[in-house]
């Protein structure tokens, strides 16, 4: 069995990347839930802006 360490994409700290590590390719729990939270919160904003100009130039276009 093989395992190598990478860099904690949230911390930068070493973690092992087997299938000891549940949180790979994170350091741990904490580390993990912060990069989905991140990703969530950014992907979330991207979506309602989007969602908040199609609404807005659906209804700036009839009157003119
Ligand atoms: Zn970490």
């Amino acid at each position: 069995m093989s395992h190598r360490i990478v860099p904690c994409p949230q911390c930068g700290a070493p973690s092992e990347y087997s299938p000891a590590n549940v949180y790979r390719p994170f350091c741990s729990l904490r580390c993990r839930t912060q990069d989905l939270a991140g990703w969530a919160e950014e992907r979330y904003r991207i979506t309602g802006s989007e969602t908040a100009v199609d609404g807005l130039s659906d209804d700036t276009t009839p009157p003119y």
